[in-house]
């Protein structure tokens, strides 16, 4: 690989120690190294919840460009930290849940994230909020909120994504709460549901694309209420979601919005970015337009749609299952 001589500025790294990815860390430096880095800032965490400090620190050391290294727990930690301070953000896919960069279409291959993070375009990308706390993928209660929490660390581990899908499966007895949805201050949905789903992006969890016309730059969040009750019902919303478009499904209901608050009519634990918070009987949540600043692949789609290659282009490597 040639060295570009360009000015890179000063680079941080914020990286979860325990995960794997490539050659590890030490590749990070040789490819950093590569893309003539003079000043570089390193910090390493031994858990996600550690990284807001450091990504600060970065901030406050003068960072023009933090690499992220791992999943979307350390990237929606990272994120919410930097959010609208006009750093810009490269993302290392290290974990076994990596969402967001998929929905991006930066690739699980470390030569290439690098060679993203450091060539590609730089994109403002809307964030979400939800009580108090950005997130870049989705953000709900119910159904995924459930599923994270049942998926301990171990199973998450071992089995990665599916390990969501599956206790999700094995928790879904239809357990419906009282729900008072508002968009944008007026009434939207009051009722049983199961769950309500926020998302950034649109594929949300298990590879399942559960928002077909999600943008991350309309800002816009879109919004999904369902009021499926039993396996039966759940299954037929996830057969719809992986075959067909979400909103044909008789139990779920969609829509688009800023604003959202939710009177939960008992407690719920909610979840951001497949982390699960605290347990809430309100949520608040809005868009954050162009909160945050990300490098993805240098669009070379000269056709139809310029601006964005994420959720509705079909990033090769995002294939997987
Ligand atoms: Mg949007």
């Amino acid at each position: 690989m040639v060295p570009r001589k360009q000015k890179v500025g000063t680079v941080a790294v914020v990286a979860h120690q325990r995960k794997t990815f490539g050659g590890g860390l030490d590749e990070l430096r040789r490819l950093l190294a590569d893309e003539g880095v003079g000043e570089l800032l390193w910090y390493e965490v031994p858990k996600s919840k550690k990284a807001p400090k450091q990504a600060r620190k970065a901030l406050k050391e003068g960072a023009d460009l933090v690499l992220v290294w791992g999943g979307d727990g350390m990237v929606q930690r990272c994120v919410d930290a930097l959010a609208e301070s006009g750093v810009t953000i490269g993302i290392l896919p290290a974990g076994t849940a990596n969402l967001f960069a998929q929905n991006l279409g930066i690739p699980e291959d470390l030569p290439k994230a690098v060679h993203i993070a450091f060539h590609g375009e730089s994109r403002k990308l809307d964030l979400g909020k939800v009580n108090g706390e950005h997130f870049a993928v989705m953000a709900g209660v119910g159904f995924d909120a459930a599923m994270i929490k049942d998926a301990d660390r171990g199973l998450k581990d071992r089995l990665g994504r599916a390990a969501y899908v599956w206790t999700g499966l094995r928790h879904i007895r239809g357990e419906l709460v009282h729900m008072d949805v508002r968009i944008d201050g007026v009434p939207w949905f009051e009722g049983e549901a199961s769950c309500l789903l926020l998302g950034n992006v649109g594929t949300i969890t298990g590879g399942i694309e559960a928002f077909d016309d999600a943008r991350p730059d309309d800002g816009w969040l879109e919004v999904g209420v369902t009021t499926a009750k039993g396996p039966i019902q759940w299954a037929r919303v996830l057969g719809r979601m992986t075959t067909g478009r979400s909103d044909d499904s008789p139990f779920v209901r969609m829509t688009r919005a800023r604003k959202i608050t939710a009177k939960l009519g008992a407690p719920m634990t909610y979840e951001l970015d497949g982390g699960a918070k605290g347990t809430v009987t309100e949520l608040k949540a809005k868009v954050v337009p162009a909160g945050i600043t990300i490098r993805v692949p240098a669009s070379t789609d000269t056709s139809g749609n310029p601006e964005v290659t994420t959720s509705t282009g079909e990033p090769a490597d995002a294939t997987r299952s």
